[in-house]
């Protein structure tokens, strides 16, 4: 039994099959793919509403584009960007070398000035070197783990005695890069370079987009799994004994099977009743691990308009609801500005009413892309903190001293209960790389369980 029809899950149901064994994939949501969903606007096109870009390294992802024929093209980088700083926009190029990168612009091209430049990248130096130091796997046998554990990031940006631009790099790393939607108070030093060391910025996780969208990865898996696929199935309970386990439905219905894999975001395990209960450690480190906050935009318009103007479409600063905007334009398409709404921005703008909503979003595109930007043909806005079967995105982050206290059992299973879902990856985690991973880790986990056996 597999619980969750995200792509981890969706990924380790089909593994299981293709091994022989009997599978059920069960899904609390009407629709399957979880974080990886699809919308069709008025107009037709198709669009990502959760995840949407494909790494560089991404090699089991571009290996699934591949096998279902889907294309892929780069992400429009060319041209300039604008990182907005004190009021003021500042053009610059895309700098590919992350680590020689000012948050991806070419440092020098920033009109900033030279000396908080250089105090800038020396501090993203001592963060790299802090990554280096953590390894993947066991980020609580880091050199030093307990004192990077303890500190906040922002406790420690503040230690640092850098300035405001020094600080604000690593700051958007929490909030809008990758591990994404949390503030530099809310989680350790320690999380932060863990994330880092497992999901590289320099590898270039934005590197391509898919035609027609992601979500037809998902759409593809459940079609496979059509008959093995129960949505509207939300798992309350699950109970263990006897050589196999028993899943209890939202409806009252109990299914059997001879193990389960559990591919739902971590937070969410705790609305699961287990028996026997998870070990005090297990729902102590799910306590800490809360989604980020999270609100995805697309802005579309009849064409790309900032490229007229030498701008690629990459915004980068602390505007007071966007904090980051890309051009997701496929070729020869209408113009797409996707934004996230990250973390405390998130909180504060879900306060407002519909219209405060959207005059926030479109006030900070026309800051960012001109008057232009504030008319959209479509705007659309979701909030994944609503979604009561996500609670947030992009993904879990741990609260400080988590890692250390409770790491080492991340991803013991319970039983015969494993632990899948994007979250339980060691690469990638957060990101649909890691979903597969995971999916596929959980498949080799039931298989050496089963020994060959009787249906999950
Ligand atoms: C806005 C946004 C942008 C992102 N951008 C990118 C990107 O560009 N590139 C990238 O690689 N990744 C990106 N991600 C992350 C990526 O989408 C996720 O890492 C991935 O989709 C997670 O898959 P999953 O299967 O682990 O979890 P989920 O997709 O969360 O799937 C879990 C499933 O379990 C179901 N469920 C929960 N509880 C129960 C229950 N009790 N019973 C039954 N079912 C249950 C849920 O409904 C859900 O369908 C983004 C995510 C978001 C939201």
């Amino acid at each position: 039994m597999v619980v969750g029809a995200g792509l981890s899950g969706l990924i380790c149901a089909r593994e299981l099959r293709r091994q022989g064994l009997r599978v059920q994939l069960l899904e609390a949501r009407d629709r399957w793919g979880g974080r990886m969903h699809g919308h069709t606007c008025g107009s037709g096109l198709r669009v990502d509403l959760g995840g949407q870009w494909v790494g560089a390294t991404h090699h089991r992802l571009i290996g699934l584009l591949e096998e279902f024929g889907l294309a892929r093209y780069p992400t429009f980088y060319d041209g300039e960007g604008l990182f907005h700083w004190r009021g003021k926009a500042h053009r610059a190029g895309v700098e590919h070398d992350f680590h020689s990168s000012l948050l991806f612009f070419k440092p020098q091209e920033l009109g900033l000035p030279e000396s908080e430049v250089a105090e800038t990248l020396a501090l993203q130096a001592r963060f790299a070197e802090l990554v280096k130091q953590v390894p993947p796997q066991a980020p609580w046998e880091a050199h030093d783990a307990e004192a990077l554990d303890r500190i906040s990031i922002e406790g420690w940006l503040k230690g640092q005695g850098a300035g405001e631009l020094a600080r604000y790099p690593i700051a958007w790393l929490s909030r809008v890069g990758g591990s994404g939607g949390f503030e530099p108070h809310e989680s350790s030093l320690l999380h932060l370079a863990w994330t880092q060391a497992v999901a590289p910025q320099h590898e270039i996780p934005e590197a391509y987009l898919v035609e027609g969208g992601a979500a037809q990865v998902a759409a593809r898996l459940a079609a496979d799994l059509a008959g093995d696929l129960r949505l509207r199935a939300p798992v309350e309970a699950i109970e263990q004994g006897d050589g196999g386990v028993r899943l209890s439905l939202g409806c009252g219905e109990v299914m059997q099977a001879a193990a389960a894999v559990v591919a739902i975001p971590p937070p969410l395990r705790l609305g699961i009743h287990f028996s026997p209960a998870l070990p005090p450690q297990w729902t102590s480190l799910l306590q800490r691990s809360p989604m980020g906050s999270m609100v995805k935009v697309l802005a579309i318009y009849q064409r790309p308009f900032w490229r007229e103007r030498g701008l690629n479409g990459l915004g980068i600063g602390p505007l007071p609801t966007l904090e980051l905007t890309v051009d997701s334009s496929a070729p020869g398409g209408p113009g797409i500005l996707a934004s996230f709404i990250a973390g405390e921005r998130a909180v504060r703008w879900q306060r407002l009413g519909e219209a405060q909503r959207r005059r926030a979003v479109l006030d900070d595109l026309a800051t960012w892309w001109g008057p232009q930007a504030a008319e959209p043909d479509d705007l659309i806005l979701q909030n994944w903190n609503e979604e009561s079967w996500s609670t947030g995105a992009f993904t879990s982050f741990v609260t400080p001293g988590a890692w250390t206290t409770y790491g080492p059992i991340w991803q013991q299973p319970h039983g015969r209960v494993i632990w899948a879902g994007t979250e339980a990856a060691s690469r990638w985690p957060g990101y649909f790389e890691g979903a597969i991973e995971a999916g596929l880790a959980a498949a080799a986990q039931v298989r050496g369980l089963l020994g060959g056996g009787p249906a999950t």
